[in-house]
């Protein structure tokens, strides 16, 4: 318990601050961005090849800082939810061809096992984002500890509980067992360029849609599963 309680303090602070910065950084980004294309596109009429090249690494670092930027608003600053009744299945659907080609990209074979289920009561976006970060953190195992792998995603109905469960599973190298209870902790990352915020991003919106987020991994590979109440109409 004393655990979970600093652990809130710490996302309260960390949204204070977020919330007043994050903004003054977005805006002045967007204006460098803005003027750096346009530079860019001088360099290439004027032959600058090498001149040329420095823009590709400059934008591809603004668009890493406005991800972060975002992320961080996201954490402190949660929109209204836009809450309807979905089909699991059509939503991972839908991503689908996003994940394998990301898939495709690291070496990484991609398996869908798709159950009907009843509908869950959610918001669609932050779902997909929640799914979608936990996709990119299987892939980021695979693609740097094992070079390649297979990642599966599950949705299977838990009648008895009444719990629509939706699986992330990879074959990475895992999580070493006294790591797992900090993994949802702000700021926490074990990767070089790693925001350490995805998790409690995710975390936080899935409590905020009343399910919840389980993690398990022994040894070898890693299984994320997201359980959303299943709503009967
Ligand atoms: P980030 O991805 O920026 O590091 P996250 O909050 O998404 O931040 O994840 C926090 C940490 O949890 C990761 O740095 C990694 O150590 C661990 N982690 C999350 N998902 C996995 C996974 N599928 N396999 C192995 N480790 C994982
Ligand atoms: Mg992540």
């Amino acid at each position: 318990l004393e655990r979970q309680v600093h652990h809130h303090e710490k996302l309260a602070t960390v949204g204070k601050i977020a919330a007043g910065v994050a903004h003054e950084i977005r805006n002045p980004l967007t204006s460098i961005k803005g003027f750096l294309q346009m530079m860019r596109h001088g360099l290439e009429q004027n032959g600058l090849q090498k001149e040329h090249s420095y823009t590709t690494v400059m934008l591809s670092e603004i668009e890493r800082v406005n991800q972060l930027v975002g992320e961080l608003l996201l954490l402190s600053k949660p929109r209204e939810l836009r809450m309807e009744h979905l089909e699991m299945e059509e939503l991972i659907t839908v991503i689908a061809p996003l994940i394998s080609s990301e898939a495709i990209l690291h070496n990484i074979e991609f398996d869908m096992q798709l159950e009907p289920t009843p509908l869950v009561y959610a918001d669609r976006e932050m779902l997909k984002q929640v799914l979608w970060n936990l996709v990119k953190n299987a892939i980021e195992a695979m693609a740097t500890e094992t070079n390649g792998g297979k990642l599966t995603i599950r949705s299977t109905w838990q009648e008895r509980e009444g719990l629509v469960r939706v699986e992330i599973k990879d074959s990475g190298p895992g999580i070493p067992h006294y790591l797992l209870d900090r993994i949802f902790d702000t700021f926490f990352t074990t990767k070089e360029t790693g925001t350490g915020l995805g998790l409690p991003i995710c975390q936080r919106i899935i409590n905020d849609l009343g399910g919840k987020l389980q993690v398990t991994s022994k040894g070898f590979g890693t299984t994320v599963s997201v359980l959303m109440p299943g709503v009967k109409i």
